[in-house]
Protein backbone atom coordinates (compact mmCIF):
# COMPACT_ATOMS: atom_id res chain seq x y z
CA UNK A 1 0.00 0.00 0.00
CA UNK A 2 3.14 2.57 1.00
CA UNK A 3 4.52 1.90 -2.11
CA UNK A 4 1.27 3.09 -3.82
CA UNK A 5 1.28 6.10 -2.25
CA UNK A 6 4.95 6.91 -3.16
CA UNK A 7 3.89 6.42 -6.71
CA UNK A 8 0.78 8.73 -6.34
CA UNK A 9 2.61 11.15 -4.61
CA UNK A 10 5.09 11.19 -7.09
CA UNK A 11 2.08 11.04 -9.73
CA UNK A 12 2.03 14.62 -10.91
CA UNK A 13 5.39 16.34 -10.23
CA UNK A 14 8.53 14.36 -12.01
CA UNK A 15 12.07 15.25 -11.94
CA UNK A 16 14.49 14.92 -15.29
CA UNK A 17 18.16 15.30 -14.60
CA UNK A 18 20.17 16.59 -17.79
CA UNK A 19 23.78 16.59 -17.48
CA UNK A 20 25.60 19.32 -20.16
CA UNK A 21 28.57 18.22 -22.26
CA UNK A 22 32.06 19.65 -21.04
CA UNK A 23 32.46 22.77 -23.81
CA UNK A 24 35.36 23.24 -25.79
CA UNK A 25 37.38 25.56 -22.84
CA UNK A 26 36.73 23.03 -19.88
CA UNK A 27 38.58 20.40 -21.62
CA UNK A 28 40.68 20.18 -18.71
CA UNK A 29 38.55 19.62 -16.21
CA UNK A 30 37.65 16.06 -17.05
CA UNK A 31 40.12 14.27 -15.49
CA UNK A 32 38.99 12.79 -12.01
CA UNK A 33 35.51 11.64 -13.12
CA UNK A 34 33.29 13.22 -10.49
CA UNK A 35 29.90 12.32 -12.05
CA UNK A 36 28.49 9.69 -13.13
CA UNK A 37 25.58 8.62 -15.31
CA UNK A 38 24.03 6.52 -17.50
CA UNK A 39 25.32 6.14 -21.06
CA UNK A 40 22.90 6.77 -23.99
CA UNK A 41 22.29 3.10 -24.32
CA UNK A 42 20.65 2.86 -21.52
CA UNK A 43 17.32 4.51 -22.51
CA UNK A 44 15.84 4.43 -19.08
CA UNK A 45 18.96 5.29 -16.64
CA UNK A 46 17.50 7.14 -13.87
CA UNK A 47 20.60 6.92 -11.51
CA UNK A 48 23.26 9.42 -11.45
CA UNK A 49 26.16 9.32 -9.03
CA UNK A 50 28.28 12.53 -7.92
CA UNK A 51 31.52 12.18 -6.34
CA UNK A 52 32.85 14.57 -3.52
CA UNK A 53 35.82 14.39 -1.77
CA UNK A 54 36.39 10.66 -1.76
CA UNK A 55 32.36 10.33 -1.00
CA UNK A 56 29.63 8.96 -3.35
CA UNK A 57 26.30 10.39 -3.39
CA UNK A 58 23.55 8.60 -5.40
CA UNK A 59 20.40 10.24 -6.82
CA UNK A 60 17.60 8.71 -8.56
CA UNK A 61 14.73 10.54 -10.67
CA UNK A 62 12.76 10.05 -13.41
CA UNK A 63 14.96 10.30 -15.93
CA UNK A 64 18.82 11.13 -16.27
CA UNK A 65 19.98 12.33 -19.41
CA UNK A 66 23.42 12.19 -20.44
CA UNK A 67 25.42 14.99 -22.10
CA UNK A 68 25.43 13.44 -25.46
CA UNK A 69 21.35 13.20 -24.82
CA UNK A 70 20.10 15.31 -28.30
CA UNK A 71 17.54 18.11 -27.76
CA UNK A 72 15.29 15.58 -30.24
CA UNK A 73 15.25 12.72 -27.38
CA UNK A 74 14.89 15.21 -24.35
CA UNK A 75 11.99 16.85 -26.35
CA UNK A 76 10.34 12.45 -27.07
CA UNK A 77 10.30 12.60 -22.87
CA UNK A 78 8.17 15.34 -22.47
CA UNK A 79 6.13 15.63 -26.05
CA UNK A 80 3.07 13.50 -24.50
CA UNK A 81 3.35 16.60 -21.25
CA UNK A 82 3.04 18.94 -23.82
CA UNK A 83 0.49 17.66 -25.25
CA UNK A 84 -1.74 17.13 -22.11
CA UNK A 85 -2.22 21.33 -22.41
CA UNK A 86 -4.34 20.84 -25.33
CA UNK A 87 -6.56 18.36 -23.68
CA UNK A 88 -6.80 20.70 -21.27
CA UNK A 89 -4.38 20.48 -18.31
CA UNK A 90 -2.36 23.35 -16.37
CA UNK A 91 1.74 21.88 -17.20
CA UNK A 92 4.53 23.38 -15.49
CA UNK A 93 7.81 22.51 -17.07
CA UNK A 94 10.90 24.32 -15.26
CA UNK A 95 14.75 24.22 -15.65
CA UNK A 96 16.52 24.78 -12.44
CA UNK A 97 20.37 24.63 -12.34
CA UNK A 98 23.58 27.02 -11.13
CA UNK A 99 24.29 29.67 -13.85
CA UNK A 100 25.91 27.54 -17.17
CA UNK A 101 24.46 24.55 -16.49
CA UNK A 102 22.55 24.44 -19.72
CA UNK A 103 19.18 25.87 -18.54
CA UNK A 104 18.38 28.13 -21.72
CA UNK A 105 20.00 25.69 -23.94
CA UNK A 106 17.69 23.08 -22.88
CA UNK A 107 14.68 25.84 -22.61
CA UNK A 108 15.49 27.48 -25.63
CA UNK A 109 18.43 25.74 -27.77
CA UNK A 110 21.61 27.30 -29.02
CA UNK A 111 21.07 30.72 -31.11
CA UNK A 112 21.81 29.86 -35.04
CA UNK A 113 21.76 26.22 -34.19
CA UNK A 114 17.99 25.30 -36.13
CA UNK A 115 18.67 21.36 -35.01
CA UNK A 116 19.93 22.46 -31.28
CA UNK A 117 16.41 24.87 -30.85
CA UNK A 118 15.12 23.93 -27.04
CA UNK A 119 11.90 22.46 -25.65
CA UNK A 120 10.34 25.94 -26.13
CA UNK A 121 9.59 26.00 -30.02
CA UNK A 122 9.59 22.42 -30.23
CA UNK A 123 6.77 22.56 -27.90
CA UNK A 124 5.09 25.25 -30.21
CA UNK A 125 5.80 23.24 -33.09
CA UNK A 126 4.08 20.18 -31.63
CA UNK A 127 0.92 22.27 -30.82
CA UNK A 128 0.19 23.86 -33.92
CA UNK A 129 1.12 20.45 -35.69
CA UNK A 130 -1.72 18.97 -33.62
CA UNK A 131 -4.06 21.97 -33.80
CA UNK A 132 -3.99 21.93 -37.53
CA UNK A 133 -4.92 18.47 -37.10
CA UNK A 134 -7.69 18.26 -34.73
CA UNK A 135 -9.44 20.80 -37.28
CA UNK A 136 -11.06 17.29 -39.06
CA UNK A 137 -12.97 16.62 -35.51
CA UNK A 138 -14.14 19.89 -35.06
CA UNK A 139 -11.46 21.25 -32.87
CA UNK A 140 -10.65 24.59 -33.03
CA UNK A 141 -8.15 25.98 -30.91
CA UNK A 142 -7.15 29.90 -29.84
CA UNK A 143 -3.77 30.73 -28.21
CA UNK A 144 -2.56 33.59 -26.22
CA UNK A 145 0.81 34.06 -25.31
CA UNK A 146 2.58 36.30 -22.51
CA UNK A 147 5.93 36.44 -21.39
CA UNK A 148 7.61 37.66 -18.32
CA UNK A 149 10.50 38.03 -16.29
CA UNK A 150 10.80 38.49 -12.12
CA UNK A 151 13.56 40.00 -10.42
CA UNK A 152 13.73 41.04 -6.98
CA UNK A 153 10.05 39.80 -6.76
CA UNK A 154 8.92 42.25 -9.25
CA UNK A 155 7.21 41.56 -12.32
CA UNK A 156 8.59 43.11 -15.57
CA UNK A 157 6.70 42.84 -19.37
CA UNK A 158 8.80 41.75 -21.75
CA UNK A 159 5.88 42.11 -24.79
CA UNK A 160 5.20 45.50 -23.35
CA UNK A 161 6.38 48.12 -26.17
CA UNK A 162 6.85 50.87 -23.08
CA UNK A 163 10.24 50.52 -22.35
CA UNK A 164 10.35 48.53 -18.93
CA UNK A 165 12.59 49.18 -16.10
CA UNK A 166 13.37 47.43 -13.07
CA UNK A 167 14.89 50.33 -11.20
CA UNK A 168 11.47 52.49 -11.47
CA UNK A 169 8.70 50.07 -12.52
CA UNK A 170 6.74 50.91 -15.70
CA UNK A 171 5.60 53.74 -15.67
CA UNK A 172 1.29 53.06 -14.79
CA UNK A 173 1.95 49.67 -15.06
CA UNK A 174 0.67 47.33 -11.68
CA UNK A 175 1.20 43.80 -12.63
CA UNK A 176 -0.96 42.54 -9.47
CA UNK A 177 -1.34 38.70 -10.10
CA UNK A 178 -4.77 37.76 -9.49
CA UNK A 179 -6.64 34.20 -9.59
CA UNK A 180 -10.19 33.86 -10.80
CA UNK A 181 -12.83 31.25 -9.28
CA UNK A 182 -12.16 28.83 -12.25
CA UNK A 183 -8.61 28.93 -11.39
CA UNK A 184 -7.94 31.36 -14.28
CA UNK A 185 -4.60 33.47 -13.75
CA UNK A 186 -4.54 37.40 -14.45
CA UNK A 187 -1.80 39.92 -14.15
CA UNK A 188 -2.94 43.33 -14.74
CA UNK A 189 -1.77 45.31 -17.33
CA UNK A 190 0.39 42.13 -18.59
CA UNK A 191 0.15 42.37 -22.70
CA UNK A 192 -1.21 39.03 -23.72
CA UNK A 193 -1.02 38.61 -27.77
CA UNK A 194 -3.60 36.20 -30.00
CA UNK A 195 -1.14 34.01 -32.02
CA UNK A 196 -1.93 31.68 -34.80
CA UNK A 197 1.17 30.41 -35.90
CA UNK A 198 4.81 29.16 -34.51
CA UNK A 199 6.06 32.13 -36.47
CA UNK A 200 4.26 34.78 -34.95
CA UNK A 201 5.45 33.11 -31.61
CA UNK A 202 9.02 33.18 -32.53
CA UNK A 203 8.34 36.78 -33.32
CA UNK A 204 7.15 36.91 -29.41
CA UNK A 205 9.97 35.14 -28.18
CA UNK A 206 12.62 37.01 -29.84
CA UNK A 207 11.19 40.36 -28.79
CA UNK A 208 11.13 39.30 -25.19
CA UNK A 209 15.23 38.10 -25.77
CA UNK A 210 16.13 41.64 -26.77
CA UNK A 211 14.04 43.14 -24.41
CA UNK A 212 16.21 41.11 -21.26
CA UNK A 213 19.10 42.13 -22.81
CA UNK A 214 18.25 45.39 -22.85
CA UNK A 215 17.91 44.94 -19.05
CA UNK A 216 21.18 42.67 -19.26
CA UNK A 217 23.36 45.51 -20.02
CA UNK A 218 21.89 47.75 -17.72
CA UNK A 219 21.64 46.00 -15.10
CA UNK A 220 24.47 43.48 -15.32
CA UNK A 221 23.84 40.30 -16.73
CA UNK A 222 20.07 40.22 -15.46
CA UNK A 223 18.98 36.66 -17.16
CA UNK A 224 20.52 34.86 -14.55
CA UNK A 225 19.55 36.75 -11.87
CA UNK A 226 15.88 36.52 -13.10
CA UNK A 227 13.02 34.00 -13.61
CA UNK A 228 11.70 33.85 -16.84
CA UNK A 229 8.13 33.17 -17.84
CA UNK A 230 7.08 31.99 -21.12
CA UNK A 231 3.00 31.32 -21.07
CA UNK A 232 0.86 29.26 -23.28
CA UNK A 233 -3.20 29.65 -22.88
CA UNK A 234 -5.11 27.39 -25.16
CA UNK A 235 -9.06 27.48 -25.52
CA UNK A 236 -10.67 24.98 -27.35
CA UNK A 237 -13.89 24.27 -28.41
CA UNK A 238 -15.38 21.44 -30.79
CA UNK A 239 -18.09 22.57 -32.93
CA UNK A 240 -19.74 18.98 -33.13
CA UNK A 241 -19.61 17.91 -29.89
CA UNK A 242 -20.46 21.12 -27.78
CA UNK A 243 -17.17 20.46 -25.63
CA UNK A 244 -14.88 23.25 -24.22
CA UNK A 245 -11.10 22.85 -23.06
CA UNK A 246 -9.05 25.33 -21.41
CA UNK A 247 -5.20 24.54 -20.77
CA UNK A 248 -2.19 26.60 -19.75
CA UNK A 249 1.69 25.82 -20.76
CA UNK A 250 3.90 27.41 -18.84
CA UNK A 251 8.10 27.00 -19.25
CA UNK A 252 9.96 28.13 -17.02
CA UNK A 253 13.85 29.18 -16.89
CA UNK A 254 14.63 29.93 -13.42
CA UNK A 255 17.38 31.99 -12.52
CA UNK A 256 20.62 30.64 -11.73
CA UNK A 257 20.83 28.65 -8.23
CA UNK A 258 24.25 29.05 -6.83
CA UNK A 259 24.72 29.75 -3.46
CA UNK A 260 25.18 32.75 -1.31
CA UNK A 261 28.51 31.53 0.30
CA UNK A 262 30.04 31.31 -3.21
CA UNK A 263 28.62 34.49 -4.57
CA UNK A 264 30.42 36.58 -2.07
CA UNK A 265 28.05 39.27 -2.27
CA UNK A 266 26.95 42.35 -0.54
CA UNK A 267 24.49 45.12 -0.74
CA UNK A 268 22.23 45.08 -3.99
CA UNK A 269 24.03 41.92 -5.03
CA UNK A 270 23.11 40.44 -1.48
CA UNK A 271 19.58 41.45 -2.20
CA UNK A 272 19.37 40.11 -5.20
CA UNK A 273 20.59 36.85 -4.24
CA UNK A 274 18.58 36.09 -1.30
CA UNK A 275 15.04 37.61 -3.47
CA UNK A 276 16.77 34.31 -6.20
CA UNK A 277 16.94 31.76 -2.92
CA UNK A 278 13.21 32.64 -1.54
CA UNK A 279 11.76 32.14 -4.28
CA UNK A 280 13.54 28.98 -5.30
CA UNK A 281 12.93 27.35 -1.76
CA UNK A 282 9.78 28.96 -1.83
CA UNK A 283 9.26 26.50 -4.89
CA UNK A 284 10.68 23.88 -3.30
CA UNK A 285 8.52 24.06 -0.37
CA UNK A 286 5.49 24.40 -2.77
CA UNK A 287 6.31 21.08 -4.13
CA UNK A 288 7.35 19.25 -1.25
CA UNK A 289 3.89 20.34 0.31
CA UNK A 290 1.83 19.22 -2.51
CA UNK A 291 4.10 15.73 -2.36
CA UNK A 292 3.02 15.06 0.87
CA UNK A 293 -0.59 16.43 0.38
CA UNK A 294 -0.15 18.79 3.41
CA UNK A 295 -3.69 21.19 3.49
CA UNK A 296 -1.55 24.29 3.57
CA UNK A 297 0.75 24.99 0.44
CA UNK A 298 2.65 27.69 0.62
CA UNK A 299 2.35 29.49 -2.48
CA UNK A 300 2.09 33.23 -1.14
CA UNK A 301 5.48 32.87 -0.06
CA UNK A 302 6.94 34.26 -3.93
CA UNK A 303 5.57 36.14 -6.60
CA UNK A 304 6.70 32.73 -8.50
CA UNK A 305 4.68 30.12 -6.71
CA UNK A 306 1.48 32.51 -6.40
CA UNK A 307 1.87 33.38 -10.19
CA UNK A 308 1.56 29.48 -10.96
CA UNK A 309 -0.48 28.83 -8.07
CA UNK A 310 -2.83 27.31 -10.40
CA UNK A 311 -1.12 25.50 -12.51
CA UNK A 312 0.65 23.89 -9.39
CA UNK A 313 -1.30 21.08 -7.73
CA UNK A 314 -4.72 19.67 -8.66
CA UNK A 315 -5.02 17.98 -11.71
CA UNK A 316 -2.01 20.35 -13.13
CA UNK A 317 1.49 18.62 -14.61
CA UNK A 318 5.10 19.21 -13.21
CA UNK A 319 8.09 18.67 -14.76
CA UNK A 320 11.41 19.78 -13.59
CA UNK A 321 14.74 20.00 -14.91
CA UNK A 322 17.78 19.68 -12.77
CA UNK A 323 20.48 20.66 -15.44
CA UNK A 324 24.23 19.94 -13.94
CA UNK A 325 27.72 20.91 -15.52
CA UNK A 326 30.11 18.38 -15.71
CA UNK A 327 33.06 20.56 -14.34
CA UNK A 328 34.48 19.11 -11.07
CA UNK A 329 34.97 22.88 -10.54
CA UNK A 330 31.40 22.57 -9.95
CA UNK A 331 30.70 19.71 -7.81
CA UNK A 332 29.61 21.65 -4.82
CA UNK A 333 26.93 23.12 -6.63
CA UNK A 334 26.23 20.04 -8.55
CA UNK A 335 25.27 18.47 -5.17
CA UNK A 336 23.04 20.98 -3.91
CA UNK A 337 20.91 20.57 -7.26
CA UNK A 338 20.62 17.15 -6.84
CA UNK A 339 19.99 17.67 -3.14
CA UNK A 340 17.24 20.42 -4.06
CA UNK A 341 15.72 18.22 -6.73
CA UNK A 342 15.11 14.84 -4.81
CA UNK A 343 13.60 16.73 -2.12
CA UNK A 344 11.14 17.81 -4.71
CA UNK A 345 10.91 14.14 -6.41
P1 LIG B 1 22.29 28.51 -18.12
O1 LIG B 1 21.11 29.02 -18.88
O2 LIG B 1 21.95 27.45 -17.13
O3 LIG B 1 23.09 29.61 -17.50
P2 LIG B 1 23.27 27.83 -20.74
O4 LIG B 1 22.06 27.13 -21.26
O5 LIG B 1 23.47 29.24 -21.19
O6 LIG B 1 23.28 27.78 -19.15
O7 LIG B 1 24.52 26.91 -21.07
C1 LIG B 1 25.86 27.33 -20.88
C2 LIG B 1 26.65 26.99 -22.13
O8 LIG B 1 26.67 25.58 -22.34
C3 LIG B 1 26.07 27.59 -23.39
O9 LIG B 1 27.16 27.96 -24.22
C4 LIG B 1 25.30 26.44 -24.02
O10 LIG B 1 25.20 26.57 -25.42
C5 LIG B 1 26.13 25.24 -23.61
N1 LIG B 1 25.30 24.04 -23.43
C6 LIG B 1 24.46 23.81 -22.41
N2 LIG B 1 23.88 22.60 -22.50
C7 LIG B 1 24.36 22.05 -23.64
C8 LIG B 1 24.14 20.77 -24.30
N3 LIG B 1 23.30 19.85 -23.80
N4 LIG B 1 24.82 20.55 -25.43
C9 LIG B 1 25.69 21.46 -25.94
N5 LIG B 1 25.94 22.66 -25.36
C10 LIG B 1 25.29 22.95 -24.23
MG1 LIG C 1 20.40 31.00 -18.96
Amino acid sequence: KLHNTILELKGNIRVFCRVRPLLPDEGCNTEGKIISYPTSMEASGRGIDLAQNGQKHSFTFDKVFAPDASQEEVFVEISQLVQSALDGYKVCIFAYGQTGSGKTYTMMGRPGHPEEKGLIPRSLEQIFQTKQSLLSQGWKYEMQVSMLEIYNETIRDLLSTNKPSFENGTPGKQYTIKHDASGNTHVTDLTVVDVQSVKEVAFLLNQAANSRSIGKTQMNEQSSRSHFVFTLRIFGTNESTDQQVQGVLNLIDLAGSERLAKSGSTGDRLKETQAINKSLSSLSDVFFALAKKEEHVPYRNSKLTYLLQPCLGGDSKTLMFVNISPESSSVAESLCSLRFASRVN
